[in-house]
C-alpha cells in the first residue's frame, strides 16, 4: 500500500487548483499491469503496440477489445471469444478491465442506490444511483473529497483530495452498468440513462481526467451516452468554463446558492476569486447554451441564509441582466454531523420557488432521494477521514492570515 504523504493534503479554505496527486499512474497498479478502461481507443491501441503487439494485430485487437469492454461488458479476457485463444494468456498477463472495488453498497427504500468504493491506493470515493420513472440518472465522483471547502457540503471536509483518473471515472459507469445488468449495450430501455458530474470533488479541477473520461462515456461504439444527458456541476471555476464548453460539450451546472457577494463569499469560498459577475458572463459565453439547452442554476436552500424573498428576486434579477437561457435547481440543504446551517422551512422553499417561476424561470424544488442511506448527491458521505468545522475554519483563517 502508499504511504499517505503529505502532499495529499488540501489546505482549507484555499481557491486556486491545488496539485492534488492525479492517480496512481497506470503501470502503478501494484501487479504491474495497465488497466485498459477509461482509454481511449487510440490509447488502448497504443497500450498493445507498446506491449509488443505488431500493429496490424494491435489495430484489429484494439477494436475488439474495445467492443467486449464497452458492449458487452467484459472483464475477463477469455471471455473475448473472436481473439485467439492463445493470445488471452498474454492480454491477461499484461492488462486488466478493471473495476473499482466496491466496499459497501446500499439500496434505498425509494430505489436509490449508494456504492461506497475504493481505488487501488486505498482511497475512498462514492457514486449514487437515482432511478425515476423515466430516466436512471448516475452521479458520479471527479475526486475523492474536494479542495473548496464549501461551508454547507460534507465533502468538503474531508481531509484527503486526490483526483480520480479517467480509468476510475468510466469505471464507476462500468460498475453501474454491472449492477444494473445493463450489458450488453442497447440503445432503447436502459435504466442509466443520464449522469451528472455531481458526486465528490470539483470536475472542473481535474479538468483532463475528467473530458477523457467523458468522451469514453460518449463514444458512440460504445456506452454511447449523448453530451445531452450528461450534466457537468462547477462550483464556478470561471477559467475553466470555457473549455469545458468546447471540449466536453456536455450540459452545464453552476452551484450558484446565493446572489450577494457578503452570502457567496461565506458558503462558496472560490468566489472570493471568481465573483458572481464574472461567474454569470461565463455562463452567457458558455458554448452551446441556448433555450433548448440551458444552464441549470444550483441553489441549496439555507434558512436564514440565502432564502428571503429579496434574495429570489435578485436571483431573476441577475439571470435577466445577463439573458441567461436559465433554470433554477432548488435544494433544501442536506443536514450532516455539525453542520453550521439548517434548511429553509418548507414554506420558505415554496415561496421562493414561487417567485421565480412568477418571472417565468423553472425552479423545481428537487426532491431528497435515499434520505435513509444518506445518498444526496453533494453530501457523500464516506470513511474517509474528517476535521471538524471549527478545525477547518481555523486552518482558513490560519491561511489566510499567511496571505495578508
Ligand atoms: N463540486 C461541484 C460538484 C459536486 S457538488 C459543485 O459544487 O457544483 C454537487 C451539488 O451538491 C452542488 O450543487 C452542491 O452545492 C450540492 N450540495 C453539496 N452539499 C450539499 C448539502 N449538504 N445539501 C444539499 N446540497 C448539497
Ligand atoms: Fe467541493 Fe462542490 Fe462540495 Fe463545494 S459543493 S466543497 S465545490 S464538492
Amino acid at each position: 500500500m502508499q504511504t499517505v504523504s503529505a502532499a495529499l493534503m488540501p489546505i482549507p479554505g484555499h481557491i486556486d487548483p491545488v496539485p492534488v496527486p492525479r492517480k496512481p499512474d497506470a503501470a502503478a497498479r501494484p501487479d504491474g499491469r495497465v488497466d485498459l478502461v477509461g482509454l481511449s481507443k487510440e490509447q488502448l491501441r497504443a497500450a498493445l503496440l507498446d506491449a509488443g503487439m505488431e500493429p496490424k494485430q494491435a489495430k484489429l485487437r484494439a477494436k475488439q477489445i474495445w467492443h467486449w469492454i464497452y458492449n458487452r461488458g467484459a472483464v475477463e479476457f477469455s471471455a473475448m471469444t473472436d481473439i485467439a485463444k492463445a493470445q488471452h494468456g498474454w492480454l491477461a498477463e499484461r492488462f486488466v478491465v478493471g473495476r473499482p472495488e466496491v466496499v459497501e453498497a446500499q439500496v434505498s427504500s425509494d430505489g436509490t442506490r449508494k456504492w461506497l468504493l475504493r481505488s487501488a491506493d486505498a482511497q475512498d470515493y462514492e457514486m449514487v444511483f437515482i432511478p425515476d420513472a423515466d430516466r436512471g440518472t448516475l452521479c458520479v465522483s471527479s475526486q475523492v473529497g474536494c479542495t473548496l471547502n464549501c461551508r454547507f457540503c460534507h465533502t468538503g471536509t474531508m481531509r484527503l483530495v486526490r483526483n480520480l483518473s479517467a480509468s476510475e471515472i468510466v469505471g464507476q459507469v462500468m460498475l453501474a452498468r454491472d449492477s444494473l445488468g445493463e450489458w450488453p449495450s442497447q440503445p432503447e430501455g436502459r435504466m442509466l440513462t443520464n449522469i451528472v458530474m455531481m458526486g465528490m470533488g470539483e470536475p472542473l479541477y481535474n479538468f483532463e481526467q475528467v473530458r477523457d473520461a467523458l468522451h469514453v462515456v460518449m463514444d458512440g461504439d460504445g456506452l454511447a451516452l449523448s453530451k445531452r444527458r450528461i450534466t457537468l456541476s462547477t462550483s464556478g471555476v470561471v477559467p475553466m468554463m470555457a473549455r469545458a464548453g468546447e471540449e466536453i460539450g456536455v450540459n452545464l451546472a453552476v452551484s450558484l446558492h446565493a446572489v450577494t457577494k457578503e452570502i457567496r463569499d461565506e458558503i462558496v469560498p472560490l468566489n472570493r476569486k471568481y465573483g458572481i459577475e464574472e461567474l454569470l458572463q461565463a455562463c452567457a459565453d458558455y458554448p452551446g447554451a441556448n433555450n433548448a439547452r440551458r444552464i441549470t442554476f444550483e441553489y441549496v436552500m439555507l434558512r436564514d441564509k440565502n432564502d428571503s424573498d429579496e434574495d429570489a428576486r435578485e436571483l431573476v434579477r441577475l439571470i435577466r441582466q445577463y439573458k441567461l437561457p436559465a433554470k433554477v435547481n432548488l435544494i433544501p440543504f442536506n443536514p450532516w454531523p455539525g453542520a453550521p446551517y439548517e434548511c429553509s422551512t418548507p414554506e420558505r422553499v415554496r415561496r421562493f420557488s414561487e417567485i421565480i417561476f412568477e418571472a417565468g424561470i423553472s425552479a423545481p424544488v428537487r426532491t431528497p432521494r435515499g434520505r435513509d442511506i444518506d445518498a444526496a448527491c453533494g453530501q457523500l458521505k464516506t470513511a474517509a477521514e474528517r476535521k471538524s468545522r471549527a478545525e477547518l475554519d481555523r486552518q482558513a483563517e490560519e491561511k489566510l492570515a499567511a496571505l495578508a
